[in-house]
């Protein structure tokens, strides 16, 4: 059976060196986490609040964790001081939340704002239109701890590949329009955050430069 290092040797070894692979180790060991970053991975995404401050406790200070799942305001204030990247922001609220528990640690968080451009009525997330509104009232740059700095979608939970692709097409062309319309001088508005063990060729095609790799690495089937 082919170890987390193996798996992690595999992935790595198509990825052009522009694409960022986090590695999504919620509900794998501290023991898995270990051998992860053995091999040198050093970004890791978690997606709950409680298991996370454990695991970074835990592991070494240098890890680059990256928060993943859908987060509740409430609980911004308890990875605020160390986390490295807050993937799926969904409601303005909860960027001027982060941007207020990030003025109290000193620190300006990087947040992805995450599109909803899936088939299911579950997932959160910005609507395309709900989106550009938000970039266009310009409240996000009074924000001095919170920085915008991309996008972040799931694609349509599918076999049809067609329609992954243009869930991760519609995010791309957002992003892209985006840029040229709130962003174009800044440099840090440049991550892409789509693609998981499933879907993360299409992601990478569709423009991706963060995939997010769970079962591909720690399940060793
Ligand atoms: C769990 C999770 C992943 C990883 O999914 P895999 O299919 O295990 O690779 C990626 N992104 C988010 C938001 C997740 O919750």
């Amino acid at each position: 059976m082919p170890t987390i290092a193996d798996n992690i040797g595999n992935i790595r070894s198509e990825l052009a060196d522009s694409v960022t692979l986090v590695a999504v180790s919620k509900y794998h060991t501290i023991g898995a986490i270990r051998e992860a970053y053995d091999t040198g991975q050093r970004v890791f995404g978690e997606s709950r609040v409680q298991e996370l401050r454990e695991k970074a406790e835990a592991l070494p200070a240098d890890i680059a964790w990256h928060f993943i799942g859908h987060l509740q305001p409430n609980k911004v204030k308890y990875i605020a001081p160390f986390i490295a990247m807050i993937h799926a922001v969904d409601t303005p609220k909860l960027l001027a939340e982060i941007d207020k528990q990030g003025a109290k640690c000193g620190r300006r968080i990087p947040c992805l704002l995450q599109l909803h451009v899936a088939a299911e009525e579950t997932k959160f997330g910005f609507s395309i239109e709900e989106c550009h509104e938000f970039l266009k009232s310009e409240t996000w740059k009074a924000f001095k701890h919170a920085q915008i700095v991309g996008i972040m979608c799931m694609a349509t939970n599918t076999d049809d590949e067609n329609r992954i692709r243009a869930d991760f097409h519609k995010a791309n062309t957002f992003f892209k329009d985006a840029k040229t319309s709130f962003f174009a001088s800044d440099e840090d508005f440049k991550v892409c955050s789509w693609g998981m063990s499933d879907d993360y060729p299409i992601a990478i095609e569709e423009g991706s430069t963060h995939i997010r790799i769970g079962s591909k690495i720690f399940s060793h089937s």
